[in-house]
């Protein structure tokens, strides 16, 4: 690095490794909000709304230009982004607003703060559609008034896009030819933002904070996404030189071929973590051992009644089917917190995550999760001694609910486990244990609930970082109980995805990981290089260092040597 007066370092947390060394580029900014007028005469409302009409057709036939050009999920994002734009109640909504004389611009503001108020309400999975929302708006109101699009500029050479956070429909289009790294100042390992850049292994840094606002358009940055760090002012040199060894170290994960094993040969089964059929299907062609998360409530979020045990035997069967030779752990509803069910969940509650969640919704309601398992059991018949499906509860906190849990998975001839993913189930893992088969932590909510930090809150990312110490204690403590119990341990939270704190993990004694699938190959090029020995000096390490950046670096400094 140059001269450390001429550097400046800004940190956030790191969602996507790899180096990227080129210009700032900045997304082109939202319009200005106008403001109430209602001076718009009668007799011209039905032209005004004509004029919206036209601009909103104009916004829904580019995006879904956008969307033929696209291939996969980045397709179906702006299919749905196009189709908010066409929605019938918003374009009401418009209408009513127009008529009482108000400007198209502004009609397309009340339309959307009462869409956006009604998605807020109702929570969770709608609540994060209202960036969407507001997307559609800006668009419109740009077009409008004859301005260019908001959001990506067109990039000539290389550029690393810098924004308050991205919206789906700009992750979706980004242009990797010429983006070669995302930097965010809001959002959160789990956020958009961070999902696409993994999926396109972008190196991306979100939760930076306004600072990166001081950087102008065109200069030089170099990202790291291992780090999380952006600096300013960095030698080109060095920044060149990190760039090629960065580059050297995707060679080498576009050649790993699983499965997964340090140099010594240690086995760690790689899996992926996925959603519905269609995400299996994508998972079987990556170099995995099988699914280690099926988050079955993903199937369900827009659901309202409960589905029968044949049709969710149906929806279960797609993901077996993709798998028909390996193993499958799925996840009974995990419904609640920031994934409501509607036909699962409690109305109301004053602090959902820590409310009726996960497993706690059958205590209430046991034909919910008995009716699951049937299902479960009908879609898994047939499936051979190579392709065992394991079964596991979410937020299980007590040994009853664990035996609980077990009981009525046996009767049906499945194999239960359970997430540790609450505190107390580690500081009682001794008890848990002996009624279950397995167990898979969830890094995501045992961050959370450590720390006590919302996962969801860009504030408190430095917070909900799975390499906090304290919850790296939390995971060995549930290894020493998982090798004493005789137990596989896995992980299945976001912490899977990261190579360097896998080998941790490993050291640890976790033995099987879960990520994302387009994560698994850089998890699996990392252990390929470290012995076990090395995994429990690099895990020693971690554990006793004083904070989290204290555990990343000095971790990634061993793995460098
Ligand atoms: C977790 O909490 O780490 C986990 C894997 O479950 P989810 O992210 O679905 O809560
Ligand atoms: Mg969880």
């Amino acid at each position: 690095m140059s001269d450390a007066l001429s550097t400046t370092v800004m940190k956030g947390t790191g969602v996507v490794a790899g180096t990227a060394y080129a210009r700032a580029v900045r997304v082109r900014p939202r319009p200005e909000l106008p403001t109430a007028d209602g001076t718009v005469a009668e007799g011209d409302r039905p032209a005004e709304y004509d004029r919206f009409i036209t601009a909103a057709d104009t916004v829904a036939a580019r995006l879904d230009a956008r969307s033929e050009q696209a291939e996969g999920s980045a397709a179906e994002v702006l299919k749905a982004t196009a189709g908010m734009v066409a929605d019938r109640g918003w374009r009401k909504a418009v209408r009513k607003a127009v008529s009482s004389g108000q400007s198209a611009e502004y009609a397309t503001v009340v339309a959307t703060d009462k869409f956006v108020a009604m998605f807020e309400a109702a929570g969770g999975v709608m609540a994060e559609r209202t960036t969407d929302l507001r997307d559609i708006r800006d668009r419109v109101i740009a077009e409008l008034r004859g301005e260019a699009e908001p959001g990506l500029p067109e990039i000539d050479g290389e550029g690393v896009i810098f924004a308050e956070d991205l919206s789906p429909a700009d992750t979706a289009t980004l242009d990797t030819d010429h983006v070669v790294a995302l930097v965010t100042e809001l959002g959160g390992p789990t956020s958009h933002t961070a999902i696409i850049a993994r999926q396109l292994n972008l190196p991306c840094i979100v939760a930076v904070g306004a600072t990166v606002r001081d950087i102008p358009a065109d200069e030089m940055v170099l990202v790291d996404g291992a780090l999380g760090t952006v600096t300013r002012g960095a030698d080109p040199d060095l920044a060149l030189a990190a760039v090629a060894e960065s580059r050297e170290r995707a060679a080498l994960i576009a050649q790993w071929r699983g499965p997964g094993r340090t140099s010594d040969g240690h086995r760690v089964q790689l899996l992926a973590n996925v959603a519905d059929g269609n995400a299996a299907r994508l998972a079987s062609d990556a170099q995995v051992e099988g699914v280690g998360l099926y988050r079955t409530e993903m199937s369900f979020l827009s659901t309202t009644e409960e589905p029968g045990v044949d049709e969710q035997a149906r929806v279960y069967r797609r993901v077996f089917d993709a798998f028909p030779e390996s193993k499958v752990v799925i996840r009974t509803l995990d419904a609640g917190s920031d994934k409501p069910i509607a036909y699962a969940n409690l109305d109301e509650e004053e602090n959902p995550a820590l409310g009726v969640r996960g497993l706690r919704i059958a205590h209430g309601n046991e034909g919910l999760l008995t009716r699951q398992l049937d299902a479960i059991a009908r879609a898994a018949e047939g499936r051979g001694d190579n392709a065992p499906t394991w079964v596991m509860a979410p937020m299980v906190a007590t040994a009853e609910e664990a035996k609980w849990f077990a009981g009525l998975c046996r009767e049906r001839g499945l194999t239960p486990g359970a997430m540790i993913e609450v505190p107390a189930a580690v500081l009682m893992a001794d008890k848990i244990m002996p009624h279950l088969d397995f167990v898979s932590i969830g890094t995501n909510d045992l961050t959370q609930y450590t720390m006590a930090a919302d996962r969801l809150s860009p504030r408190l990312a430095h917070l909900t970082d799975p390499w906090q110490p304290a919850v790296l204690r939390l995971v060995r403590h549930t290894c020493e109980a998982g090798a004493e119990a005789g137990i596989p341990v896995g992980v299945c939270g976001e912490a899977g995805a990261d190579p360097a704190l896998a080998c941790v993990l490993t050291g640890l004694g976790v033995n099987s990981l879960s990520a994302a699938a387009t994560a698994v190959a850089g998890v699996g090029a990392q252990l390929a290089e470290v012995d076990l020995e090395r995994c429990r000096e690099i895990a020693d390490a971690a554990l006793a260092a004083e904070g989290a950046a204290e555990a990343r670096e000095t971790v990634r400094t061993m793995l460098r040597a």
